[in-house]
Parts: C-alpha cells; structure tokens; sequence
C-alpha cells in the first residue's frame, strides 16, 4: 500500500482510540483501534522491519478485526442508566454498612435534614445520558386539555398530572401513609399507569407514599436526583423499584422529559451537586403546554433557585418546600412572576409551613396563593391558553403533622 494511504489509515485510527479514551469509560472498545493505528504507521512499520519483524496478513487482518469487534461488544455492554440490580447492590451496601439505617427520615425541615442525610450517602441514581422521549410520546390533539392535581396529602408533595396527550406524569408521593390514597385517587380518574414519575428529592414527605404507588400501577419512566438517603422509606422505594426491574434516570438540569407538539417538560434543576441539603437536590420540573406554563419546585431553596439559569418563568407556581422562608426569594419570584401559587402543607404543621415570609413575597408579587391545608385538593386545568382554577374538597385524607 503506498506511504500516504497508510498515514491515513494511521492517523484515523489514532483518531478513533482518542475519542475511546475520551469517552471513557462508555465506549472503551474504541481504545483498540491503537493497534492498527500503531501497525498501518510507516514509521512503525520501519522501526520493526529494522529489528528484522515482519508484518504478515494475518496480523494485519487481525489488526482491522479486534477493535472493530471490541467496538461492538463496548457498545452492546456500556449501560445507558443504572439498572435495577446495580441499585439493589448499592442499596445492600448502604444497608450493611451503616447500623442507623433503621431511622426514618420524618422531618424535612432546614435544620434536620442535613444531619439525617450527613451518615452514609451513597449516590445511587444513574449517570444515564438524558433520554429524550420524543417516540414514544403521542402528540397533543388540539384543545386537548393538562390538568394538573395538587393533592392534599397533609404535610407533603404530590402533584398528578393529566397530560394533554393522554400520558401521565406523578411528582412526588406525599408520605407513606397517602400511598394508598393517593392510588385511588388515580385509579378514579380512570387511569392504571403513570408514564413519568418524578421523585423530586428522598425526603419522606415526598417519596414515603412512592413505594406503593410502584407496586400498585404500572410505571413508565421514574426520574431521581443523584443523590440518596440511608432511611427505611428510601429504601422501601429502591426494593418496590427493584421488584418491578425498573430504571431510574437521573433528573438534573438540561434533561428534557417530553418533548411533542406544543407540549414540553423540561428539568430546571438540581443544577449543581453540592453539599449535604437533600432539599436543594430537589428536581425542579417545568411543564409547557403551548401559551402555559406550570413550575414545580419540590423542596429547593434559595441556593437551588440562584443556580437555575433557564427561562423559569411560569403563570403557575409549585411554590417550594411548602412555604419556608429559605425558598421563594425575590430575586427567583421576579424571574418566575407567577399568577398562581400553589402551597401544599398540612395544618398545624410543626415548622410553621407556609412562613408569614413568604406568603408576603408571593403576595407582593401579585401571585393568588392556593393552600391544601386551607382549600384541599386543587385542580389547575389548562387548554393550552387559559387556566381554570377548580377547588375540591380534599378526597386525599388529611395528614397529622
Ligand atoms: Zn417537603
């Protein structure tokens, strides 16, 4: 073969190990291709011929095969989100290696929940690519309508969406005893199946129902934040999890949920992942359908709310960690400018949810705030132009604080 087509070969295939290596450790088949890179190199070829090597066919032959084969099987191997079993495996070692893993998480307050999560957190959640929906998400039919339930589950979070394209999306699962509630709740609505469900953060009040709500429908695609807890009701999700052989995807900033038609949800946060403050890992989900658009906070605070630089601007606001004083700022209100805010907190809580602090700022920017301790359970419809606002009376059985 003549000098220059050589180099070529060469220097492409030195091309391919270089990106192998830089794509650690997903593609790692891509690393063999040094060899042909090393044997089709002239100058190679001349400093072996000069130690009397010679280069046969089937050396050659072999040379082209082993990376292209090595290729194949890293791609068919390299995992794309963290599987069921790796979790069960991870979770085993968390369980074994801390003896205050019986400790429940029951308090989500500022000032315990950085020492109930500071023992053995271990980070459990995959490092998945972000998968984007978009084939498996019919499209919206015009007029089709989003409704967005904010379900009063006393001191906690749950939202259950009614997609306008006939999916549904669950954010969070209020503590463990609304599990149940929370299934009928659903199942009345007519449906079996939640195509999305987004645990914001491992905090109790919002994971403690999750279990059961896995094992009683049939579950799509389940979004986590990175970062996990040593606590019985983490754990309890994690084996539901495990039993029906599902994936979790990492929720982080950038990650695109659905994307069809005028509908689009999108992850705002956790942006960074700093510090041992579960609250401020909280996903922070936004939900476009055409002119509206619904923001759901979980329990992020003002650090959470600083770092998110994307548009976050909504007419609806899940407004975060049920009214403390350490979320809602204004600097992240005047980004939002919501018409609606939406607080959901149990009466007579023991943290003194919603803070007078914050009802203030939501008042001052002009937002209608709607309570589940005051108003039960309520239901924001939307036809992609207008919302309607409907207040039930709570059908989620109210939780003691
Ligand atoms: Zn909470």
């Amino acid at each position: 073969m003549k000098k220059a087509g050589l180099w070529i070969i060469s220097v492409l295939c030195g091309f391919m190990a270089l990106i192998g290596l830089f794509s650690l450790p997903a593609s790692w088949g891509l690393l063999f291709f040094i060899i042909p890179a090393l044997l089709f190199n002239p100058k190679f070829q001349d400093f072996l011929s000069n130690r009397k090597f010679e280069i046969t066919k089937t050396m050659a032959i072999a040379a082209v095969v082993l990376p292209l084969v090595t290729t194949m099987v890293s791609a068919a191997t390299s995992p794309q989100s963290t599987s069921s079993t790796q979790f069960a495996s991870s979770m085993a070692a968390t369980v074994s290696s801390t003896p205050s893993s019986s400790i429940t998480a029951s308090s989500d307050s500022p000032s315990t929940a950085g020492s109930s999560s500071n023992a053995t957190t271990t980070s459990l959640a995959s490092s998945a690519v972000p998968q984007v929906n978009r084939s498996s998400s019919p499209a919206p039919s015009s007029g089709a309508k989003l409704k967005v339930h904010y379900m009063d589950v006393g001191q906690g979070d749950s939202e259950f969406l009614e997609l306008p394209n006939k999916q549904t999306m669950l954010i969070d699962a209020g503590n463990s005893d609304n599990g149940t509630q929370i299934v009928s709740y659903i199942k009345a609505l007519g449906y079996n199946k939640i195509d999305y469900l987004i645990a914001t953060h491992p905090h109790a009040d919002h994971i403690g129902g999750m279990a059961t709500v896995v094992s009683k429908l049939n579950i799509g695609k389940i979004y986590m934040p990175k970062k996990s807890t040593n606590t019985k009701t983490y754990e309890k999700l994690l084996v539901a999890i495990q039993n029906k052989g599902l994936k979790i995807h990492t929720a982080k900033a950038g990650v695109n949920i659905v994307k069809v038609g005028n509908l689009n949800i999108d992850i705002m946060a956790p942006v960074y992942i700093t510090g041992d403050d579960l609250n401020e890992y909280s996903a922070v989900i936004k939900v476009t359908y055409g002119n509206n658009k619904f923001l759901f906070m979980g329990d992020a605070g003002e650090e959470s709310e600083r770092q998110i630089t994307a548009d976050v601007k909504a007419d609806v606001l899940k407004v975060g960690h049920h009214g403390s004083k350490t979320s809602t700022s204004q600097s992240f209100l005047n980004k939002v400018k919501p018409k609606y805010a939406v607080i959901e907190v149990g009466a007579g809580n023991s943290y003194g949810h919603p803070t007078s602090a914050a009802l203030t700022r939501l008042q001052n920017i002009g937002a209608t705030i709607y309570r589940t301790d005051k108003d039960g359970t309520i239901v924001f419809t939307s036809d992609s132009k207008t919302i309607t606002v409907n207040k039930k009376a709570s059908s989620i059985k109210q939780n003691a604080p």
